[in-house]
């Protein structure tokens, strides 16, 4: 499915939701997050709807690879520009809360927390 009525990204990229774009072209977006967890926080996303990393197979191979591809420049444009973290979160047990599949670049300028507590 390329596009999905219900999805919140799909109505995103298609416009009918507004965002902060950080990045737009024919295959990819990124925006703001609009909940912010660190002082740079956006998502990159395929424009066409995939749910998660679940979903993917050989031929989201392009996409994928150009979502990472981006990060890094598109980091440095937003003032992260000593380091970020890329997160991908993926069904229930990996936390995802919004079914279209998005990587979060989070960063700023002082050091992340630790991905996870050993608690
Ligand atoms: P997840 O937990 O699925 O990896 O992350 C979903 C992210 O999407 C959250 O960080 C949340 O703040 C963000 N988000 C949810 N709805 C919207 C929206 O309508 N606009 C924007 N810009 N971000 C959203
Ligand atoms: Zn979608």
């Amino acid at each position: 499915m390329s596009s999905d009525p219900d999805c919140i990204f799909c109505r995103i990229v298609s416009g009918t939701i507004p965002c902060r774009k950080v990045h737009e072209d024919a295959e990819i977006l990124a925006f703001h997050d609009a909940h912010p967890l660190a002082p740079v926080h956006f998502l990159i996303i395929p424009k066409h709807h995939v749910a998660s990393l679940l979903e993917c197979d050989d031929s989201h191979r392009d996409v994928l690879g150009r979502i990472l591809a981006l990060a890094g420049r598109l980091a440095v444009a937003q003032g992260a520009d000593d380091g970020f973290r890329t997160i991908i979160n993926t069904g229930r047990v990996g936390g995802q809360e919004v079914y279209h599949l998005h990587a979060h670049i989070l960063g700023g300028h002082e050091r992340l927390p630790r991905m996870l507590s050993r608690t």
